[in-house]
């Protein structure tokens, strides 16, 4: 009799330190952009770990990585666990990684106690998710559920001047093992862990997060137009100030917007001013706003709450405004019954868990268009994310591995949630 598998909490720490050594920065991050010597030298190394346990290494086109350990029945659709490997430029050891070391921890504690799955269960490094150098982010994912333009991405100049064409060939190369496989294939489920980016679970204590949806974002671009005047001698009703109507604008706008609704988000980050003179009125005041919610219908009308604002505040300034949308990804909504699996395998495991919304977007967002999905969020220190001072404790890690665990058995053996 096979005895129960186990995750191995210290070959799985020791290996995110390892990992975290490709790409190391001096802040204790990392910086491993997607296609880069420092990307395909973590594939490469995770490549070299999934021979030598004899697991079949395949890649695609989009050099997405795929790592398979073999179930009874090879014809039936894995179960597919995993993250990604790139970074940001001043990135963290654990976005990414996290999830696909603990990924591969899975397939080893299985192999390690040679426990039979009906399914395969497969490991995926997906690529690009960052999107940091090269634009799009989750170009992998977006490729593999049929949305990617593979071909129309290969001129792509990365931030570095680089072609993507000649990155990506060259990161395909570098791993002469991995058989090629088309871009997409059936999969029964996704289950993707990754750090929270956020607080919620680090305040609340609680070390599992059931990650029910991604919220929507939008982006939007409103320029206010006016006329540059002399900032001495133009009196007050002769000002036709773009200034005076955004900050009115933004004021209302973070007046109303977030405090109506604890799940929505406001954000302006990014202003530019013309002619930006000290003492000249504007004659423009372009800005930036970034808007999430977990559903639509209420995005839709914060974006109408925006436009109307906006209106109000160029008509009482004199001034024309302009909104124009750059950006719109709608809200994705996780497999009901795969979050009931991870719900299940934490009360097993008796770990507390709570539900929640994922506040960035993540390769599983994409997934979940092909693939009954879910995700698994584990606390990180202050919520910090994209830093390279991201921490997760070890205890967490720990947590997320075993969840992760017992999420992939019960899918593995349990019934089809997919038919191909
Ligand atoms: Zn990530």
């Amino acid at each position: 009799m096979t005895s129960y598998p186990k995750i191995n909490a210290r070959r799985l720490l020791q290996r995110i330190a390892d990992f975290a050594t490709i790409g190391a920065t001096p802040a204790g991050g990392v910086n491993r952009q997607a296609l880069s010597i420092g990307d395909r030298t973590a594939r490469r190394r995770l490549a070299e770990l999934a021979v030598a346990r004899g697991f079949n290494v395949h890649q695609d086109a989009i050099a997405n990585l795929f790592i398979r350990r073999e179930g009874r029945d090879p014809s039936s659709p894995p179960v597919l666990i995993g993250s990604h490997l790139d970074s940001q430029p001043t990135g963290g050891r654990f976005d990414g990684a996290l999830g696909t070391l603990s990924a591969f921890e899975v397939l080893e504690a299985l192999e390690d106690t040679g426990v039979d799955t009906e399914r395969s269960v497969e490991v995926v490094s997906w690529t690009n998710e960052e999107g940091s150098r090269f634009s799009p982010g989750c170009m992998g994912s977006m490729a593999f559920i049929g949305a990617g333009d593979i071909a129309g991405w290969q001129d792509t100049r990365g931030t570095d001047g680089a072609r993507l064409g000649d990155e990506l060939a060259a990161t395909l190369k570098a791993l002469p093992e991995a058989r090629m496989r088309p871009v997409g294939h059936a999969v029964s489920a996704f289950v993707e862990v990754h750090i929270e980016q956020g607080p919620v679970l680090e305040r609340a204590g609680i070390p599992i997060g059931l990650v029910t949806g991604v919220q929507g974002t939008r982006w939007l671009v409103v320029s206010f137009s006016g006329e540059a005047a002399h900032a001495g001698t133009t009196p007050l009703e002769f000002r036709k100030d773009p200034m005076a109507a955004a900050v009115a604008a933004i004021a209302q706008l973070q007046l109303v917007v977030m405090p109506a609704d604890p799940m929505a988000r406001l954000t302006v980050g990014r202003m530019s001013v013309e002619p930006s003179s000290v003492n000249v009125i504007p004659s423009r005041v372009t800005f930036t706003i970034d808007i999430r919610h977990p559903q639509e219908d209420v995005l839709s009308s914060i974006e109408a709450q925006i436009d109307a604002e906006c209106r109000a505040s160029a008509t009482h300034h004199m001034v024309e405004v302009h909104i124009e949308k750059h950006f719109d990804l709608a809200p994705g909504k996780f497999d009901v019954a795969i979050v009931d699996v991870i719900d299940n395998a934490c009360e097993r495991l008796g770990v507390s868990n709570m539900k929640l919304v994922s506040g960035a977007f993540h390769d599983a967002l994409f997934v979940s268009k092909v693939a009954p999905t879910a995700m698994i969020f584990v606390p990180c220190r202050d919520g910090i994310s994209h830093n390279e001072a991201e921490f997760v404790t070890s205890e967490h890690i720990e947590i997320g591995a075993k969840v992760l665990l017992e999420t992939a058995l019960s899918l593995a053996r349990g019934p089809i949630l997919n038919a191909p």
